[in-house]
């Protein structure tokens, strides 16, 4: 059944599908992977949701001024700063709804100020909630224009009391006058800074500015076909680039000889090393730093790797990243995508360069936008390191 958000006509725009019957959306989606992978090779079906609302593990609350001394909290509509009061969004797990809810009214009570992006005056931007879909564990960032936070202590008592799931609250200070909801530093307000999750059978902790997949259902669907893609039997060397905290690595991990990992957030890559203790998985070694800049400084040293995952940005990977790819030389190359333009940019590098595309398969991690995400499967015509 299809389901209507009255926010959409008030100019939302976080679910530009939403109203187009969901069999419909997943047509459309595979059309366009199947139209930009058209020189590569044909796609395999795209993998869609049982039940596509309520997906979303990541909620953002924003918040605006209004007059005598109250605030309006919600959704920045689409292109603006404007906030539109959405309740109960479709797409955000419910308790997420739930917890946020709580803390817009928790602030309220605590009189925390709201910050006045014009005027440059008050503290409180957003709040950003996470719930661990297997765990049930919270986490709750409170994003504010200015580190000096009067009040933090009764608001965290207050939303603590009102959400025992929250496991951690987490001031995170941005004073950038940005799009970019969080700022680079945090101070830990209740708790230790991170939630706990599991994904495809490890543990996961995962701090407040890592980034993690939004839907957890697709996400395993996502991970399973990459694994199956990369066809590991044990005995490969295998780079996992782009690798936030570690999730396909350490999935990988299992199945293949060693694991390295590569990725720019050094929060994530915290969280990364941790993880792999977490799961006593000891064939796994971590960088922190720009994928490019390592791969080319490990092609540079005669490194290979039989197997590369990558699941960049959606601005794809950086030529450095492409061209070191080349020198290093892997049988297979697992790219996981986000941006289908740049996925069918980098495609193209890479199969001028000999690599021929295998396998594609789109699944739908974002059910209700036109966002979709791909897997493929590159593979060197010859196999083996020459
Ligand atoms: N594979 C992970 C993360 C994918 S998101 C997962 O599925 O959870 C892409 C990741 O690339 C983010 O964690 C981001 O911080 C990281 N990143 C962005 N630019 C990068 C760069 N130049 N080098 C390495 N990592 C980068």
């Amino acid at each position: 059944m299809e389901k209507s958000c009255p926010f959409q006509k008030q100019g939302c725009g976080g679910c530009s599908f939403l109203g187009m019957p969901y069999a419909e959306q997943l047509l459309k989606k595979q059309a366009r992977i199947d139209a930009l992978l058209a020189s590569f090779c044909v796609p395999e079906e795209i993998v869609g949701m049982d039940e596509p609302y309520h997906y979303r593990n990541k909620a953002v609350l924003s918040f605006s001024p209004a007059p005598k001394g109250r605030f309006v909290s919600g959704i920045f509509a689409a292109g603006s700063h404007q906030i539109i009061p959405v309740a109960d969004c479709l797409l955000q797990d419910k308790q997420l709804n739930e917890v946020l809810a709580a803390a817009a009214d928790a602030a309220a009570k605590c009189h925390i100020p709201v910050h006045d992006e014009d005027r440059g005056t008050g503290l409180l931007r957003h709040m950003v909630a996470r719930r661990g879909a297997k765990t049930g564990e919270i986490s709750l960032a409170v994003v504010t224009a200015s580190p000096v936070f009067p009040g933090s202590r009764d608001f965290t008592n207050a939303v603590t009391k009102a959400c025992p799931d929250i496991v951690t609250v987490v001031q995170n200070v941005n004073s950038r006058r940005t799009s970019a909801v969080m700022g680079d530093t945090e101070k830990v307000l209740f708790g230790k800074g991170f939630l706990t999750d599991e994904l495809c059978g490890n543990r996961f902790c995962i701090s407040t500015r890592a980034f993690y997949q939004v839907n957890p259902v697709q996400t395993e669907k996502l991970y399973a076909l990459a694994l199956e893609y990369a066809g590991l039997t044990g005995n490969e060397t295998v780079l996992d680039a782009y690798c936030g905290i570690g999730t396909i690595a350490l999935t990988a991990a299992k199945k293949a000889k060693a694991v390295a990992g590569v990725e720019l957030n050094a929060e994530a890559v915290k969280n990364a090393r941790y993880n792999a203790k977490l799961n006593k998985i000891k064939n796994v070694v971590f960088t922190c730093g720009d994928a490019g800049d390592v791969l080319e400084t490990a092609a540079d040293a005669g490194e290979r790797f039989d197997t590369v995952f990558l699941d960049p940005p959606r601005e794809g990977a950086s030529e450095k990243f492409l061209k070191s790819l080349i020198k290093s030389a892997p049988v297979r190359i697992v790219y996981v995508s986000c941006g289908p333009e740049t996925l069918a940019r980098d495609l193209a590098f890479l199969a001028k360069r000999g690599y021929r595309v295998g396998r594609a398969r789109p699944v739908d991690m974002f059910p209700h936008t036109e966002h979709v995400e791909c897997v493929v499967l590159l593979e060197r015509p010859h196999g083996g390191n020459s």
